[in-house]
C-alpha cells in the first residue's frame, strides 16, 4: 500500500448519483468506506445507498465545499460534470480522481481524438466543425455517409446525426442544436468492443478482458464477455487501453470504446474515465468488480485481480423491460440488478441482468 492510501473507514465523495454511483457506493461499503454524493436530482439511485446526499447543482460552491469537508477523496460517476466543479474542489486541496486534466480530454470529442492520435492510437477520420459554413466543405472532404456529433455533452447517441448521400447537412446541423461539432467518417465495423482498465496511484494498470457491445437505437443493449475476437486483437486492445490510461496519468478507471474494422484494425471511438455500463458483468463474473477496482484505485489501495471466473452476457433493462423482474429472478444462471428508479421512461436504464456461463479458455 502506498503512503498516500485513504484507508477503509474514510469517506469517498462522488459527483453524480446515478446507477454508476450507486454500484460504486455498494462496492465501497463492502470495503468499509462511506460515500457522500452531490447531485441535483431528487431520490437519485446512489442517494438511496449513500451515507450523505448533498442536494445541489454542480456549480454551487457552498455545496462543493461541503462535499470536500465531508470526503477524504472525491471521484465522479460521469465525465460531463462541469470542469469548474472539479477545479474548485482541487483548489480546496481535495484530491479529485480522476482530475480536471483527464476531464478536459474526455469532455470534448475533438480533444479526445487528438489525444488518442498523439499516443499513436487509431481513430476514425474526423474534423472539427464550428459552424454551418464550415460543415459544407468539411463534408466534401470527408465524403458521405458521415456522422455529425456535438463536441460536448453527447451520450447514448444524443447530439448526433448521420449525413447519408441524400441528407441535407443543414437539417443535421440543426438536429444537433447548431453547436460546435466534430464530423466523423462513417466506419464499417465488424463489432464494437470496449476495455476497462484501472490505473492505481502508483501507476500500476490492470485491464478487464475486452468485451463486445451491441447497441439498439444507440443505447447499449448487451455486453458479451469476453468479446469473440482473436487473442492478438484482444492483447492489442488491452495494451492500447493501458497506454491511454498511462498517458493521461489517470487514477481510477478508463473505459475505452473501440470499433473493430472489417480489415481488423482497432479505432478508438470514445473514452470514459469512470465505471462503465460495459463493465457491469464484472460484478458477478470477476473476482474484483469494476466498482471495487474504482474504489481501490481512487483510495490508493492495491488494485485487485480483474480475472473472471465465468463468461457472461449482460443485458440492460431499458424502460418497461424492468417489469419482467420476477421472470429474471426465476431464471437459473441469471443475476438481477435494479437501480431503484421510480419512473420507467422509454430507453431509461432501470437495471441489468447478467447471465453467467462456464468460463471458456478464450481470453
Ligand atoms: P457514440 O456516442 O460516439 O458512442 O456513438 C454511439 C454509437 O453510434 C456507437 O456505439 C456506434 O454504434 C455508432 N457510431 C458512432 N460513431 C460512428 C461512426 N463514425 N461510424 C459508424 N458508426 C458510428
Amino acid at each position: 500500500m502506498t503512503a498516500a492510501a485513504i484507508p477503509p473507514g474514510s469517506t469517498i465523495g462522488i459527483l453524480g448519483a446515478g446507477q454508476l454511483g450507486r454500484m460504486t457506493a455498494l462496492a465501497a461499503a463492502e470495503l468499509g468506506y462511506r460515500v457522500a454524493v452531490l447531485t441535483p436530482e431528487d431520490d437519485a439511485p446512489a442517494s438511496q445507498v449513500a451515507a450523505l446526499t448533498i442536494h445541489a447543482d454542480y456549480t454551487d460552491e457552498a455545496a462543493l465545499a461541503h462535499l470536500a469537508r465531508a470526503s477524504d477523496v472525491v471521484t465522479l460517476e460521469f465525465e460531463n460534470v462541469p470542469a469548474e466543479a472539479v477545479s474548485f474542489l482541487e483548489s480546496l486541496g481535495k484530491p479529485v480522481r480522476p482530475g480536471s486534466r483527464v476531464l478536459a480530454v474526455a469532455q470534448d470529442r475533438v480533444a479526445e481524438k487528438d489525444f488518442v492520435r498523439s499516443t499513436g492510437g487509431g481513430t476514425v477520420s474526423y474534423e472539427a466543425v464550428d459552424s454551418l459554413k464550415a460543415l459544407i466543405p468539411a463534408l466534401e472532404r470527408m465524403g458521405r455517409p458521415a456522422v455529425l456529433k456535438t463536441r460536448r455533452l453527447g451520450y447514448d447517441g444524443k447530439g448526433q446525426r448521420i449525413i447519408a448521400h441524400r441528407d441535407n447537412p443543414v437539417a443535421a446541423w440543426d438536429g444537433i442544436g447548431g453547436k460546435p461539432a466534430v464530423l466523423e467518417g462513417f466506419v464499417k465495423f465488424t463489432r464494437e468492443i470496449s476495455v476497462i482498465v484501472a490505473r492505481g496511484l502508483d501507476g500500476t494498470t490492470r485491464a478487464y478482458v475486452p468485451v463486445e457491445n451491441r447497441h439498439r437505437e444507440h443505447i447499449l443493449a448487451e455486453t458479451i464477455a469476453p468479446a469473440p475476437i482473436s487473442r492478438g486483437l484482444a492483447e492489442q486492445a488491452e495494451a492500447l487501453a493501458a497506454r491511454l490510461a498511462n498517458a493521461l496519468e489517470l487514477v481510477g478507471l478508463l473505459a475505452v470504446e473501440m470499433f473493430v474494422t472489417d480489415d481488423g484494425r482497432i479505432l478508438v471511438n470514445e473514452l470514459a474515465p469512470r465505471p462503465h455500463n460495459s463493465g457491469h458483468w464484472t460484478i458477478d463474473a470477476c473476482l474484483v468488480s469494476q466498482f471495487e477496482q474504482h474504489v481501490r484505485a481512487v483510495c490508493g489501495l492495491p488494485l485487485g485481480s480483474p480475472e473472471r471466473h465465468a463468461d457472461a452476457a449482460m443485458t440492460n433493462l431499458l424502460g418497461d423491460d424492468v417489469n419482467r423482474w420476477a421472470d429474471f429472478l426465476k431464471e437459473p444462471g441469471a443475476r438481477l440488478h435494479l437501480y431503484g428508479k421510480a419512473e420507467a421512461r422509454k430507453g431509461r436504464k432501470m437495471g441489468h441482468v447478467t447471465r453467467l456461463t462456464p468460463r471458456t479458455d478464450r481470453r
